[in-house]
């Protein structure tokens, strides 16, 4: 177990962000520089705010 195999998709329309080829690949959610930008505009969001939201960012840093 070197590392931890990881899919990750978009939370708001599901596309695929990170495509891991082992089947069991653990997935978690994200979010694309599309829905991102949307959510930004229409939500007034932040996108740092939003990002830290989640976990696949967060572990990143
Ligand atoms: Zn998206």
């Amino acid at each position: 177990m070197q590392n931890n195999p990881m899919k990750v998709v978009c939370a708001w329309c599901q596309k695929v962000l990170v495509d891991d080829p082992d089947s069991n690949a653990f997935v978690s959610h994200g979010i694309c520089e599309g829905c991102a930008a949307q959510l930004n505009a229409q939500q007034k969001v932040s996108l740092e705010d939003l990002l830290n939201r989640l976990s696949i960012f967060r572990s990143w840093r």
